[in-house]
């Protein structure tokens, strides 16, 4: 069987991946020039970051042993120091029990799982879905026929998608928030070097809600002596600045960074701005709901399950068993 799968993030991928292991011919359509969606890494100064997901946690769901035992298991990290909470503009250790969930990276970036779970795949890249076909009994994507699809983006584009057919599902209450995320690069090392890996703050001293050090996650995403944050402000903040300047929201993050690890982390040598206008459900709409049976267009996605990859890789199993199941009858 032919399937058509729109977006090569986490949820499509691992779609696709269990149809092709199941003897069918998926096709993922991707409007981006690489695979990853949300799961990206980008280089700034000889720097590796990842300014969307900072680490994946399986949590025993089936993301573990794809990432741990499927597939090659080369410059996958555990992430050995724990998070911290900021608390009144001090860090202090985090929940012990959270911080037992083993967090995993790769040392060329988050970016890294979905290359791997894409290799063997028929992905195009830079090939945005502007619209569906039907015609009779199939549908068409950019022009290629398909027995069934699979909708993987943030759903208000899968509303559009969908919309451009005259279909629609129960997703109008889903929603996302906003992130503003912040990758700052320093040609100077922390000394001491601190015992968390990333500080969740808990405090209003400032909107910065998540502060990554990504040369702590990964020894290797920078050169010798060199520090990588990423600063991700919270959703209150990041709603109201989405289209601000670079000026007046970089200065934010400076000012947390340099009150924490001094003053020469006052002037980056790079920097790097990503504004995720769908950053992770607030809201989602249930698969189940989404996807009434019989249909041969499936929604999947983090948002038709929760925010993360693990929920997001699962989605996607669950798109491909909704189709293999199909075939079965
Ligand atoms: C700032 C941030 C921090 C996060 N931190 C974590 C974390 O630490 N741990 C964790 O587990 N999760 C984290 N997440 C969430 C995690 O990244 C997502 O849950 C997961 O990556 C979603 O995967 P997905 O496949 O559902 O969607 P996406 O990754 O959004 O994939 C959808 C793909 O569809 C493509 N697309 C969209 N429209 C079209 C179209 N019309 N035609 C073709 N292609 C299209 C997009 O380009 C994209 O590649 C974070 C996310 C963000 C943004």
């Amino acid at each position: 069987m032919r399937v058509g799968i729109v977006g090569a993030g986490i949820s499509g991928l691992a779609a696709a991946r269990r149809l092709q292991q199941a003897g069918h011919e998926p096709v993922v359509f991707e409007a981006a020039p690489a695979v990853g969606g949300r799961a990206t890494t980008i280089k700034l100064m000889n720097c590796l970051a990842d300014p969307g997901l900072q680490a994946y946690t399986p949590r025993g769901m089936a993301i573990e042993r794809v990432l741990l035992n499927e597939l090659p298991t080369k410059g996958l990290q555990k992430i050995e120091k724990p998070i911290h909470i900021l608390s009144h503009g001090r860090p202090i250790p985090g929940s012990q029990e959270k911080n037992l969930q083993p967090r995993y990276t790769y040392e060329s970036g988050a970016v890294r799982f979905p290359e791997l779970l894409s290799e063997g795949l028929d992905v195009r890249l830079d090939s945005p879905v502007e619209s569906l076909e039907k015609r009779q009994n199939r549908f068409s994507i950019r022009g290629e026929e398909f027995d069934s699809l699979i909708l993987t983006p943030p759903l208000p584009e899968v509303g559009r998608l969908l919309g451009t057919i005259g279909k629609s599902r129960s997703i109008a209450n889903a929603s996302y928030r906003p992130c503003l995320s912040v990758v700052l690069a320093y040609d100077v090392a922390l000394n001491p070097s601190p015992p968390y890996s990333a500080l969740l703050s808990d405090d209003r001293m400032s909107p910065v809600l998540w502060l990554g050090i990504e040369t702590e996650k990964s020894k290797n995403r920078a050169p010798e002596g060199w520090t990588v944050f990423v600063a991700q402000f919270g959703p209150g903040y990041s709603r109201q600045h989405l289209e601000s300047p670079e000026s007046s929201i970089v200065p934010v993050c400076l000012s947390l960074v340099a009150r924490l690890f001094g003053p020469r982390f006052a002037s980056p040598v790079g920097q790097y701005v990503k504004r995720w206008v769908e950053s992770q459900p607030e809201r989602v709409a249930l698969f189940q709901s989404v996807n009434p049976n019989g249909e041969r267009i499936i929604v999947a996605g983090d948002g038709t399950y929760a925010g993360r990859a693990e929920n997001a890789y699962e989605s996607g199993l669950m798109a491909a068993d909704r189709i293999l199941r199909m075939e079965d009858r």
